[in-house]
């Protein structure tokens, strides 16, 4: 039982969601149906695999028995994850039986993770495609064509796809993910990002700004600038590079993640800034007070703890303590005093006892999160904490705890939805309630759903003011004053 709050950056509502698009012009006379599982960077990485497929004339398709190639874009952070795409490859067989010239991709970190391995234990792939390698799909799939079977898994210290405007056709039009960085240089026992997505490296930072004001002048109104750990953002360029007169004396001009997250504010007041994941370690004052400073930019912070107990924390690898960690929350709360926090909680890691498991529960108490995503330790093969510290705790004790933190968190997503009831929030609306088209849908500053009767007076796209009357604990409810 992982519980997911409906989030944007964790999705559980759009696993498996097919990705299409309107045709581009360009007509192969082939069909791509492809599919994503896990985060948000994999979501926003299907669009740049589509773009990139698209520029070769393919067009999407939503039903996977029309397609010609079948692509699966996958997760490997926890064992579920990856059980849930060896299930859907085998409701893929009987599409690629009844059509043999089809081709099939497993493509992300599951690729990254087992590499031509796949090639071996599932016969019905044809081509495996690691995170850096999407420019190189129209060759992998010819090779395809050809009669072999293809694996590209290399991985880069400086792909970032920074040129490829990824086309985003099946998004509501309003919000929108921009990467941000890829990979991740933290190495966090318990994790197998790092081996699955490489090396951490920034996005040119311009490239960034110009993929947000042309999302804004298409009518977008909210970016979410994505990476594993965006408080180390880091881009830097020449003055020769830039070609542009920067301050005097300045060589090299550095941007660092609140520098970004201003100039991304500055594209336009109407444009919502969010990010994730922020990082215990990293996460500056700088960038609180650029948050406080702008209006913009949202009064939201998901700061994963994993663990409220330091010795955890320090076999976790996560390089800060529960001190510390409490320390960047009285700074969240000083400096932006009206700021949701949200966190992502593991239980029963390795060796982990009944006292220790309890300072994650009075770490909740500490910080009232707003929402949590909650975790059983799954471990995951090749990571620092497979090779180092045995899976001990057994599996009903990390249910156990996994259930009462669970309950937990519940009584403090009421408590602090409760605590907007009488308050007016700033909604951005997304569109209709899935529940009934008389009520419309969007999220406060603070990332709260709000729900709220139509008025013709208004679209998708405008801010509205909600006054707040009810709550659920994943829900606000209201009227527009
Ligand atoms: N980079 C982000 C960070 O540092 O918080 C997010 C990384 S990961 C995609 C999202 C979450 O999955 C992590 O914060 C962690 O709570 C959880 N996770 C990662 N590896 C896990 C594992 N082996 N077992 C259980 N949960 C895991
Ligand atoms: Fe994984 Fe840690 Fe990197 Fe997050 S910061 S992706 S948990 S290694």
């Amino acid at each position: 039982m992982d519980l997911l709050i409906p989030d944007k950056v964790h999705d559980e509502s759009r696993q498996g969601e097919a990705l299409v698009l309107e045709p581009v012009g360009k007509n192969n006379g082939r069909k791509l149906y492809i599919e994503s599982y896990g985060c948000a960077m994999n979501f926003s990485d299907s669009e740049i695999v589509a773009s990139i497929l698209a520029e070769k004339g393919f067009e999407t398709t939503s039903d996977f028995n029309t397609a010609d190639v079948i692509f699966i874009n996958t997760c490997s952070i926890r064992e579920n994850a990856e059980v849930r795409v060896r299930n859907r490859l085998k409701e893929f067989a009987g599409a690629k039986f009844r059509n043999p010239g089809m081709v099939v991709g497993v493509l992300g970190c599951m690729a990254e993770r087992l590499k031509a391995k796949f090639l071996e234990e599932e016969k019905l792939v044809d081509v495996v495609v690691g995170p850096d390698a999407y420019r190189d799909l129209p060759n992998l799939i010819d090779q395809v064509d050809s009669g072999q079977r293809a694996v590209n898994v290399l991985l880069s210290r400086e792909e970032t796809y920074a040129d490829i405007s990824p086309v985003r056709l099946n998004s509501n039009g309003i919000n929108a993910f921009v990467s941000i960085m890829r990979g991740c240089d933290n190495m966090c026992s318990f994790c197998v990002v790092p081996f699955t997505r490489g090396r951490e490296r920034s996005r040119d930072a311009y490239s960034v700004v110009a993929e947000c004001k042309d999302l804004f002048d298409k009518g977008y109104r909210e970016v979410t600038l994505l990476g594993q750990n965006v408080d180390s953002y880091k881009w830097s360029r020449t003055v020769a590079e830039s070609g542009e007169a920067l301050s005097v004396g300045d060589e090299i001009k550095v941007v660092n993640f609140a520098n970004l997250l201003e100039m991304v504010a500055l594209v336009s007041p109407e444009l919502r800034v969010r990010f994730s994941t922020s990082h215990p370690k990293d996460i500056t004052d700088e960038v609180l007070h650029t948050i406080a400073k702008y209006d913009n930019i949202c009064n939201y912070i998901h700061l994963p703890v994993q663990s409220g107990n330091s010795r955890i924390l320090d076999i976790m690898n996560r390089t800060y303590d529960r001190e510390w960690y409490m320390n960047r929350i009285d700074a969240i709360r000083s400096i932006i005093p009206d700021c949701a926090i949200s966190t992502d909680i593991i239980t029963g890691f390795c060796t982990e006892t009944e006292e220790e498991h309890n300072d994650s529960v009075t770490m909740m108490d500490y910080v009232k999160y707003d929402f949590a995503y909650m975790f059983k330790y799954s471990e995951r093969p090749g990571t620092l904490a497979a090779k180092r510290y045995a899976d001990d705790i057994p599996e009903e004790v990390k249910q156990r705890r996994l259930a009462q933190i669970v309950a937990k968190q519940q009584q403090y997503s009421l408590y602090r939805m409760q605590a907007r009831i009488g308050k007016i929030e700033k909604v951005l609306i997304e569109g209709f309630s899935k529940k009934s088209d008389k009520d419309y849908c969007g999220r406060s500053d603070q990332n709260a759903m709000v729900i709220f009767p139509v008025s013709e007076d208004y679209k998708p796209g405008q801010y509205v003011n909600v006054l707040v009357e009810r709550t659920t604990s994943a829900t606000l409810i209201g009227t527009i004053v």
